[in-house]
């Protein structure tokens, strides 16, 4: 029998800890809170009896057993921040009608602790292995995952088979390719219409549910109704927000937000203004930029108008999220996020959008890339892992291609296993985040057996 109070304790240990990442310290490159979660799950692997190694507070880790070869779970000790509207305090690893709640129980603390204890398990019961058994505790998953290129660049030695249990079951086999690219052109406007300043979005990876432009337009203009887009003269405003100067009339578009790797789902703000702004009476480069985003982006979600519309059959289609909109009276850019089906490679779609902006004048850079990560359903390695969890639940669910990257793609080798179960509501994130102490029971059996099988196949 598995002592729960034990494990709700050692939990607890990690939960009090505000592991969010704060600004770097000497020997403390992601602040206190992280590196004092990576000290205290070191000190927890060491009262279990394990060999436990910190790689200077970037992340660190315990092992088991003996041979040439590691088998790796993959988990993080970092915490996004509690936010608002907790009705549990959320680090004192409250329990409560069978639930533990508090920031990180679910993500990432639980799995890790799960981890620890499934391994001391099979310590205690001294089965023989082939390969090692390394946890490894990362401390920037939320920020970056800065803390697996420490681990990879200081010689931090690959697993032959990993899992990182910060997802969901049955498995993620298939991560689609993540590009972030910033476009951008300065604008010498003449004719009578100008634009004098357009934003729309603030982040990368979310759909913008509003934008707007200040224009200043010649008396008499006439602005078309349109679904979405509403106009207002600066004369008529009774409130007083910041008018760029010079600027007439502001159109504001209202889109709805969506998560940027389901762009489809939501309608996207940057998209109905510049379709607006595009039938208006700009010249010169206005018009030619307004014109370009509208007819190579506008509404569309999957890259038509770069040619890149790549899909297949385990992970559908290319996905384009248009994140952010910026300009003045001078320039304007624009932040695409754009995730390729896991079959593809970057060479497949990158040159071809970059092309076609350079052609009409503008100049990008790639702010952040992650290739695509797939390993097929027939694989051993999926085989496998899909069979501990069928053994354990009797669930059939078939593995997974997600537009999401998981921690699985910092470290070569691994996927996403667990430690959600289908149908669960989602708890990552949010307020009240708990870890029903049945899924600590269930998932503890699940590693236990998922680093048996990878450990000795
Ligand atoms: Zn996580």
């Amino acid at each position: 029998m598995t002592d729960m109070n034990e494990r709700v304790e050692t939990l607890r240990r990690l939960i009090r800890i505000r592991s969010v990442q704060g600004a770097a310290e000497p020997g403390k490159p992601y602040g206190p809170g992280p590196a004092a979660a990576l000290a205290e799950a070191l000190k927890i692997a060491v009262e279990m009896g394990f060999k436990t190694v910190n790689m200077d507070n970037h992340c660190g880790y315990a092992e088991y057993g003996s041979g040439d070869e590691m088998v790796m779970v993959l988990g993080h000790l970092d915490v996004v921040p509690e936010g608002e509207g907790w009705s549990i305090p959320p680090y004192e690893g409250v329990v409560k009608d069978g639930k533990m709640y508090g920031r990180g129980t679910a993500d990432d603390k639980g799995p890790v602790i799960e981890a620890l204890f499934a391994l001391r398990d099979i310590k205690e019961s001294g089965t023989a292995l082939r390969r090692r058994i390394r946890i490894v505790f990362g401390v920037n998953e939320e920020t970056g995952c800065e803390d697996m290129a420490y681990y990879k660049k200081n010689g931090g030695e690959i697993p032959v088979m990993g899992i990182t249990p910060d997802a969901c079951y049955p498995l993620i086999n298939g991560e689609k390719g993540i590009l972030v690219e910033d476009y951008s052109r300065s604008l010498r406007q003449s004719g009578g219409m100008k634009l004098l300043s357009i934003h729309g979005g603030t982040a990368f990876n979310v759909t913008p549910s509003s934008a707007e432009a200040w224009i200043s337009a010649p008396e008499g203009t006439v602005f078309p109704e349109a679904l979405r887009i509403s106009v207002r003269y600066v004369k008529d405003m009774k409130d007083s927000p910041e008018v760029p100067a010079g600027a007439t009339v502001c159109i504001r578009a209202e889109g709805r937000s969506a998560h940027g790797s389901t762009p489809e789902k939501g309608i996207n703000a940057n998209g109905l203004l510049v379709n607006y702004l595009a039938k208006l009476p700009f010249e010169g480069e206005a018009k030619d930029a307004l014109t370009f985003l509208s007819e190579k982006i506008g509404m569309t979600y999957h890259g038509e108008g770069f040619g890149v519309d790549l899909h297949d059959d385990v992970s559908g289609w290319l996905v384009n999220n248009w994140g952010v909109l910026d300009g003045d009276a001078g320039h304007i850019s624009v932040t695409l996020n754009y995730r390729y089906p896991v079959t593809f490679h970057k060479k497949d779609c990158q040159p071809k959008v970059q092309t076609v902006f350079e052609k009409a004048g503008w100049r990008g850079k790639t702010l952040m890339e992650e290739p695509a990560l797939y390993v097929p359903e027939d694989s051993p390695f999926v085989q496998l892992l899909l069979s501990v969890y069928r053994e354990e639940t009797g669930d059939m669910s078939a593995p997974m291609c997600i537009g999401g990257g998981t921690y699985a793609k910092s470290i070569p080798n691994c996927l996403a296993f667990g430690s959600m179960f289908p149908g669960d509501p989602e708890v990552e994130h949010l307020p009240d985040e708990y870890l029903p102490l049945d899924r600590f029971g269930l998932n503890e059996k699940i590693l236990r057996k998922a680093m048996l099988a990878m450990a000795n196949a």
